[in-house]
Formats: structure tokens, C-alpha cells, sequence
């Protein structure tokens, strides 16, 4: 499901057409649509929007714009609009200094007493920042504590800034100005951006994306946004649409993903094939243990599949490019179901991919590299570290002071049987890269530096 996270339909724009608004953006497949408040009086039609559509859902707040205007009766109404049914967010709250239609100070006192009611209520904060990011950091600075928690929308900052807010724990959305042809900088602003971070929106009625630029915005105008986020990010459309939604569910708590951890996933056109969650390495970087999400993908098995289920859990291997075992855990943990679902997509010409920490052999307790000769087309090897100390260090083998040396025979082996050959390391501090990629050299195999807590 498609999750709009920023629209005003009780805008006076769609007081004559609201119920076609919401059944086209059901066509485009937009499930949720999170209306903002603005002031008092649309903070409150939120609510009653929210009451009225299932889809719906309400944040209240009062825009920088007006905070100059805010009394102490206005607040306290706000105040009393967040135990309603489905307000789930503050906001828009923020500062603007390009329209500057409250004095600079009124916007930072109200934008205060937001973040102070978002975290009294352990609300997520929808923030509004224009021109202003110096003072935006500074004052959410003063109140993270640990429990601050929001997006910053519809961002039009500096790549700088954004990895300011991304470290205060914020996400980040980009409305219809993401499509515009002259939006080359902020398109490359958006590449800086992880998409674990990436919230969907239009903020409707504004700002409607190309090819709709100049009209009225609506939230099915999210399938003109999405496509262009695809190409920024080098991923599918289908890859941003499961990623943002399952990060709106983790701000927003809206359409809880399945809990089940998948067998077979798709990213871009690969398709990944998920056999067990152990491994023979504890790596201090590795996410299994605290966060097992890959690309909007639940990846935590309940149980070890048969070579049934993962057959049937593949289909027709006809529409990806390549299959990769890989998934959560170390897939030669499972070599039994490995090799014949391997066999079966030879026998389909599939290009397959093995990425491994190289402990097979030991695993096994065999050399196994002549049973994957054949079958596998590339296999990916973690090397993380260029001396045997230092990977015990980082990686806690459960084979001790065997596993680097075992290691090393294995990227032998695989040199001799397999098409290619890659070892990676994790860009993290201590791991001396340069004579990783000497050994690299040295062993006639190909090498690739893979970003820290990047996965998929
Ligand atoms: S080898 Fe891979 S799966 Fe195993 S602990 Fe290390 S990073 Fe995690």
C-alpha cells in the first residue's frame, strides 16, 4: 500500500470533489493519506476528515506562517484534539523565514510548544523548515532527549542539512518539486538521503508534479513522484513503495507490514533467496540481531524452508535477471537445499549469485567449492578485515582463530572454480582498506568497499 504522508484535503480546493479525490488515489493504489492541519480550523477538519475516511488519517498543528497569531484559547483547543480517533502526528509545525509571515521569534515559541506536546504525547512531529535549517537544527538539538521522532517535509534544504536532521532521527519527504526539470540539485540532495529514510508525498494541493505542474495536486499524483524517486535511488518503483511504506509504518504506526520473514524477495530485478537465519560470524556491523528489514523486506525466518517451500516461495524465476543467496543468515549453512534449488534454476539459464562469508568448508566440514562449480555464476565474499586478528575482532567466528585462514582457502578455491570472484569489506573504522585490496590483488579477484549499514 501507497501511503501519501502529507496532504491538506480539507483545503477549500477540494470542497466540491473530496469523495473522486479519494477513489482516484485508491486506483493509483494509495492506500493512507495523512492530512495536516495547518491552524486550528483545519487541525479540526483533519480530525473530522479522519473520522468520516477510513484512509484518512489526522496531525494537527498550527503553520509558522500563523504563529504570530496562536492565543492561549487556540492552543489549548489544539491541545485538546490529540486523544481524538486517529490523530496520530503534530504538526505542520516548523519555522519559514522565505515568506517570514510571523516574526521569527513567534515561529520559534510555537514550534517549541509543538515539539514539547509531540513529545508530552509520544507523537511523531510533521516539520515544515524553509529557509531556516540552522535554526530548525538548533531547537530540535534542545529537544531530542532520545524521544524526538518526525519528518522534516518537503525538503528543500542542503545536503549538509539533511544529514543534520537524519541524525536527530528524522525522516525526509519530497514533494512534486522532486520532478521538476530545473530540480537537478535537490534530486542529488535526495540521492544523499538513505532511503530507510525516504517518506512518500505530495502536499496537496501544492505543488503538483510533472506532468500536473501548475494545477490542483492530489494524492494519485504520488504515481508521477514515485518513478523519479526510482531513478534517484537506482531501484524499482515497487522497491520505493514497500520501503516507504514500511518506514511510514515505523514513524507513523499506519498498516503494520507482515511479520513473517520472507524466503524469496525481489529488489530491483534480483531476486533473493532467504534459507536460514544462522550464521557462523557475530560481525559487530552486522543488523540480523536488532533489525532484520532489508529494503521494506521482514527477513527473519520462523522456520528453515524445505527445497519445496523454496521452490514454490521462487515461482517463475523467468521475470528477474539474476538470483541471489543471500537473505539473513549464511546460506551454506543450508547447502542440502542450496545445491538443488540451484540445480533447478540452471536448468531455467538463470544467472546466480552466491554472497557468503566463506566459511563453507568449515561449515561443512568438507571442501565445497567443486559442488558449487556449475551452479554458481558469481560468488560474493566477505573479507572483512586483512589480518586474521583483526577478524576475529570484528566478526567473532564461532571457528576461532581456523576461520580467517579457512577463509583465505576458500577465495583460493573459488578462483579456480567459479566465473568470478568478488571479496568485500564494510566501510567501518579500524579495517585498513588498502591492503584489503591488495590481497584482493594478490589472490586475482575482484574488490568492492560496501557502505556501512547499507543492505540490498
Ligand atoms: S557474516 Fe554476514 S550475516 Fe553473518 S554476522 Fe556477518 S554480516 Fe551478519
Amino acid at each position: 500500500m501507497i501511503i501519501d504522508t502529507h496532504a491538506h484535503l480539507d483545503f477549500p480546493e477540494y470542497k466540491s470533489d473530496l469523495e473522486s479525490i479519494l477513489s482516484r488515489a485508491k486506483e493509483a493504489g494509495v492506500g493512507c493519506i495523512i492530512n495536516v492541519g495547518t491552524s486550528l480550523a483545519s487541525s479540526e477538519k483533519s480530525v473530522v476528515l479522519a473520522s468520516r475516511f477510513n484512509t484518512i488519517y489526522a496531525s494537527i498543528g498550527i503553520h509558522p506562517h500563523d504563529a504570530s497569531k496562536v492565543s492561549e484559547h487556540n492552543w489549548q483547543t489544539l491541545e485538546s484534539l490529540v486523544g481524538k480517533p486517529k490523530v496520530i502526528a503534530i504538526g505542520e509545525t516548523g519555522l519559514d523565514y522565505y515568506r517570514n509571515r510571523s516574526p521569527h521569534e513567534d515561529q520559534q515559541h510555537i514550534f517549541h510548544k509543538h515539539l514539547a506536546l509531540a513529545k508530552a504525547h509520544s507523537l511523531p512531529v510533521i516539520i515544515h523548515c524553509r529557509d531556516a535549517s540552522d535554526d530548525c537544527l538548533k531547537i530540535l538539538d534542545e529537544h531530542k532527549n532520545g524521544m524526538l521522532n518526525g519528518v522534516v517535509h518537503c525538503f528543500s534544504g542542503t545536503k549538509e542539512a539533511a544529514k543534520k536532521f537524519i541524525e536527530l532521527g528524522l525522516y525526509i519527504s519530497f514533494a512534486g518539486s522532486i520532478t521538476f526539470s530545473n530540480a537537478n540539485t535537490l534530486r542529488e540532495v535526495a540521492k544523499s538521503v538513505p532511503v530507510e529514510r525516504l517518506l512518500l508525498e505530495t502536499d496537496s494541493p501544492f505543488l503538483a508534479p510533472q506532468p500536473k505542474r501548475g494545477e490542483r495536486n492530489e494524492p494519485s499524483y504520488l504515481s508521477f513522484i514515485i518513478p523519479v524517486l526510482a531513478n534517484i535511488y537506482g531501484l524499482s518503483v515497487h522497491d520505493i513503495e514497500r520501503i516507504t511504506s514500511f518506514n511510514t509504518y515505523k514513524l507513523f504506526g499506519i498498516d503494520e507490514p507482515e511479520q513473517e520473514g520472507k524466503i524469496a524477495y525481489a529488489i530491483r530485478n534480483s531476486f533473493y533467496i532467504n534459507l536460514t537465519n544462522r550464521c557462523s560470524n557475530i560481525c559487530t556491523f552486522c543488523m540480523r540481531e536488532t533489525y532484520p528489514i532489508v529494503k521494506g523486506h521482514h527477513l527473519r525466518l520462523q522456520q528453515e524452508p524445505t527445497v519445496e517451500e523454496v521452490l514454490h516461495a521462487i515461482g517463475d524465476p523467468d521475470k528477474y535477471d539474476e538470483v541471489v543467496f543471500c537473505g539473513y543468515g549464511e546460506p551454506t549453512e543450508r547447502l542440502d537445499v542450496l545445491i538443488p534449488v540451484a540445480k533447478f534454476l540452471k536448468s531455467k539459464n538463470k544467472r546466480i549469485r552466491l554472497d557468503t562469508n566463506g566459511h563453507g568448508d568449515l561449515i561443512n566440514g568438507r571442501p565445497i567449492i567443486q559442488e558449487l562449480k556449475g551452479l554458481i555464476d558469481t560468488i560474493c565474499i566477505s573479507l572483512n578485515a586483512d589480518t586474521a586478528e583483526k577478524y576475529e575482532e570484528i566478526c567473532k567466528p564461532v571457528f576461532g582463530k581456523k576461520a580467517y585462514p579457512a577463509l583465505i582457502q576458500f577465495i583460493k578455491d573459488a578462483k579456480k572454480a567459479i566465473p568470478n570472484v568478488q571479496i568485500s569489506i564494510v566501510d567501518i573504522p579500524g579495517v585498513n582498506g588498502e591492503k584489503c585490496k591488495q590481497i584482493a590483488k594478490d589472490l586475482g579477484v575482484d574488490f568492492r568497499v560496501r557502505e556501512y549499514n547499507v543492505l540490498g
